[in-house]
């Protein structure tokens, strides 16, 4: 499979490539040349083949002969070694719980499969690749945990110091060997201009790649879950809605692109904190990104999604075509918490901010539209939330095991003031050598 960037203005490239640059040269997202829709066959029976038969159709055609077919199963399976349950909430909506792998997002599925896609490509070579990745809280730690001990892929963290939570600074900072995290003095934004400076820097001397949702082995595996949950419901519903709480839109595009391949998704709900450039786009037809405002649901702190992009080109940029499948609804905190509130005290659930506002999108499009059933996906366990939910909920969560390995381990980071410090790390430590 070829993959062209968005921009037009560079050559196109193998998956590898894709791969291992992660953005073109020309800084377009890269896109598949060919979608080929799955057989409806396949999509009929769904039900008969196992989580790791329906990826592995899912995604080989996106993979093509650079990975043969052995290695590729073998690595889904590894990716997907934990469970992705459809729970009903109500009489017509249910929750897809994506929390369940080791750091406890849904970002593990993408982080872990592109770990080992790299480590496939890397084998054969002498020369390590540095994944230099920026988080505000959940990528970290899961791109720490994919990527820890795979051979010849060495990984640098930039967080920013207090602005993440407890839980998630000791995912990225205790796991030690290939994995390294930078603590910065700054926000977020700081951390993300160092990386992009660094990618730009001619005097940097490795190689340098990306682990963000902009990368397509990071985005493309989050399609199997639409799959996996469709195939806990067909039987029972015949058309099915799914409302994805949305940030950089790189989840809800993999959905998209699942309906590409023929999954019937009736409709789908992008549903944002107040950081609502998409839900102001489909109102007004004018694209208008804004800089990010915090929230409770801060891993969707996002004014400017960097996918969004691919939405469109999946619809061929036919905005009546966007608007027929697809909606979005921004919500406040204090909208948030309630849901929260309300989803507790009235179905015995904890949903975390995220699953949350995942909610309120199913139960806005709702209002309108009666006979589908909606899956709203929660993203993230409570427990990586547990101020929030606390003070919400004024319930105590019990530490699953993921958290408690992690949490009394210690934590190692390295003070980054500037971009030359970040500069100087990087040309003369070598974690492997
Ligand atoms: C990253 C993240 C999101 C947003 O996903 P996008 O693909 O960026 O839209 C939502 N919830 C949680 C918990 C996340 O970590």
């Amino acid at each position: 499979m070829k993959y062209y960037s968005l921009h037009k203005k560079s050559p196109n490239v193998s998956f590898q490539e894709a791969v291992v640059y992660g953005l073109a040269p020309d800084k377009g997202l890269y896109f598949p040349e060919n979608i080929t829709p799955l057989s409806s066959d396949f999509i009929q029976n769904l039900d008969s083949y196992s989580n790791e038969e329906i990826a592995y159709e899912a995604i080989k055609q996106f993979v093509g002969d650079e990975i043969p077919s052995t290695d590729l199963k073998e690595i889904i399976s590894e990716t997907l070694s934990f469970d992705f349950p459809v729970l009903p909430i109500d009489a017509q909506t249910h929750t897809l719980e994506l929390f369940h792998g080791p750091t406890m997002a849904f970002k593990d599925v993408g982080a872990r499969f592109m770990a080992r896609c790299l480590g496939y490509f890397n084998k054969g070579t002498s020369e390590n690749v540095t994944v230099l990745v920026a988080t505000s809280g959940d990528t970290g730690g899961a791109v720490a945990d994919g990527f820890l001990g795979v051979k010849g892929v060495e990984v640098v963290i930039l967080y920013p110091s207090g602005k993440v939570s407890d839980i998630q600074e000791k995912q990225l900072t205790t796991l030690g060997q290939n994995i390294t995290a930078l603590e910065v003095n700054g926000v977020f934004d700081d951390c993300q201009d160092m990386v992009k400076t660094a990618f730009l820097d001619k005097d940097i001397q490795r190689t340098l790649t990306s682990a963000n949702s902009i990368n397509i082995a990071r985005w493309l595996p989050q399609m199997f879950y639409f799959f996996f949950a469709y195939k806990q419901v067909y039987r029972k519903h015949k058309e099915v809605v799914f409302s994805v709480p949305s940030g950089n839109f790189g989840n809800i595009c993999a959905g998209v692109m699942a309906q590409k391949l023929g999954l019937p998704i009736k409709h789908f709900v992008a549903a944002t904190n107040i950081n609502d450039t998409v839900p102001n786009y489909l109102v007004k037809g004018t694209y208008d990104p804004k800089p990010s405002k915090a929230t409770i649901s801060n891993a969707m702190d996002v004014g400017n999604p960097s996918n969004f992009i691919r939405i469109q080109e999946l619809f061929g940029h036919n905005f009546e075509a966007l608007k027929n499948s697809f909606s979005s609804y921004s919500f406040t905190d204090s909208q948030t918490k309630d849901a929260m509130k309300f989803i507790y005290s009235n179905h015995n659930y904890v949903a975390d901010p995220h699953g949350a506002v995942g909610y309120l999108g199913a139960k806005e499009y709702q209002k309108t539209n009666t006979n589908a059933i909606c899956i709203f996906l929660e993203t993230a366990h409570p427990v990586k939330f547990l101020d929030t939910v606390k003070d919400t909920l004024g319930v105590d969560i019990a530490i699953p095991t993921q958290i408690t390995t992690v949490i009394n381990k210690e934590k190692k980071s390295i003070k980054t003031q500037s971009y030359e410090d970040l500069k100087d790390f990087l040309n003369t430590e070598n974690v492997l050598t």
